[in-house]
């Protein structure tokens, strides 16, 4: 690298820097131009949740479509603001840090939504999905941004088993104003809904401000709002869980529903041939290894509900996940490892009925285009 690239390299890592620290969170501004060379639209970039959010408007007007993207950025903000445990400003560490004595806590909409949602999704799960892991998933620590990638130490992990009951004890007072947390519940953590709901709220907003076409992605999460490029449906490609340059397959009808995937390849490490993500199985306080799942894709009419069943159904594994999926009326598939072992290889896959007549997957993997 010769001085002047050294030095463009050290700018662009020190504005980067500042826009970090400064909270500047739009990095990225991209055009989308029709065939004839005049403007289709707008797709903005912008660093959130812990990853990169995409919000495509597709409408020739740059103000009414910077508007639409800060509306999103400001909502997405305002639900990070209520739901991040690791702040200690935010509703649910005022939750967090309140006795486990039965007491109601008085909670407010956004947290009484998601919390009813998420206490539907472990009903029907089971109990395998649980929305209060918290210690459990500060122990594994995938989802600090200093993630270590060590394995913690079993004694740790049993104690805490033995002496929580996660989240068996939570119910919601009256009209969902209050929420109960019964002795031995851990500590609230929605990381597995939130982004759904998050995007709910983004289209419902988007189309309140007279936004007619636009695509969300936020962690993996997708809603869309009318249609995409030449009139025709947006179509949401399905990421391959171990080829990371190749999709499944298509979904080409998208219309009023909502995409989201949950894989054992978004945060993770490998030791000894056994992968560790960040999916986390509450019976046995290690990753989710049913049916040695790997990738859960779930399609249904909001957000909230794809992302907490594709994590549900992802820990139930293959058999009782789409068993799960067809009992909430959502289509989904899951993909496992065909001999057991989510290293080898070898992928096979379940589906709801419903979602191969959407989308065919391809195991081999097509390339993205
Ligand atoms: P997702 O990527 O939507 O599947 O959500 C994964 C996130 O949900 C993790 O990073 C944890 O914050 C949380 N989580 C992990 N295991 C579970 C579980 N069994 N039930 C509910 N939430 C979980
Ligand atoms: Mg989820």
């Amino acid at each position: 690298m010769n001085v002047t690239a050294r030095w463009v390299t050290r700018l662009i890592f020190l504005l980067l820097l500042v826009s970090i620290v400064a909270g500047i969170k739009v990095f990225g501004t991209k055009f989308m131009h029709r065939e004839d060379g005049s403007t289709a639209g707008y797709a903005f970039d912008s660093f959130v949740m812990g990853s990169v959010m995409t919000v495509t408007i597709r409408d020739p007007d740059k103000a009414l479509a910077e508007k639409g993207a800060a509306l999103v950025l400001d909502e997405v903000h305002r639900i990070t603001g209520i739901f991040d445990p690791h702040n200690p400003g935010s509703e649910i560490s005022r939750l967090n840090n309140s006795p486990r004595d039965g007491v109601p806590l008085t909670i407010g909409a956004d947290m009484s939504l998601v919390l009813s949602e998420a206490l539907r999704i472990r009903d029907a799960s089971g109990g395998l999905f649980d929305p209060a892991l918290g210690e459990l998933i500060n122990l594994w620590g995938f989802n600090s941004e200093s993630a270590k990638h060590e394995l913690p130490d079993s004694a740790r992990i049993k104690a805490l088993g033995d002496s929580l009951r996660w989240g068996a004890g939570i119910r919601l007072g009256e009209n969902g104003k209050t929420v109960i947390l019964e002795p031995e519940t851990g500590r609230l953590d929605l990381g597995a809904i939130i982004a759904g709901y998050a995007v709910d709220r983004s289209v419902a907003l988007l189309r309140q401000n007279g936004i007619r076409n636009a695509l969300i992605n936020l962690t993996g999460e997708i809603g869309v709002l009318g249609v995409g490029s030449n009139g025709r449906s947006w179509r949401v490609g399905v990421q391959h869980p171990r080829k990371s340059a190749s999709h499944l397959g298509v979904i080409e009808q998208v219309e009023g529903l909502f995409v989201a995937t949950s894989g054992d390849y978004e945060r993770y490490f490998v030791r000894e041939g056994r992968r560790y993500h960040h999916i986390l199985d509450p019976r046995t306080g290690y990753s989710a290894k049913e049916g040695a799942a790997i990738s859960v894709t779930v399609i249904a009419s909001s957000c909230i509900v794809a992302d907490a069943a594709s994590t549900a159904a992802f820990v139930l594994g293959p058999e009782s996940g789409v068993k799960f999926l067809d009992s909430l009326g959502c289509q989904g598939l899951i993909v496992y490892a065909a001999d057991g072992d989510t290293e080898s290889g070898k992928l096979a896959y379940r589906a709801t009925e419903g979602f191969l007549r959407i989308m065919k997957p391809d195991l081999e993997g097509l390339p993205i285009l």
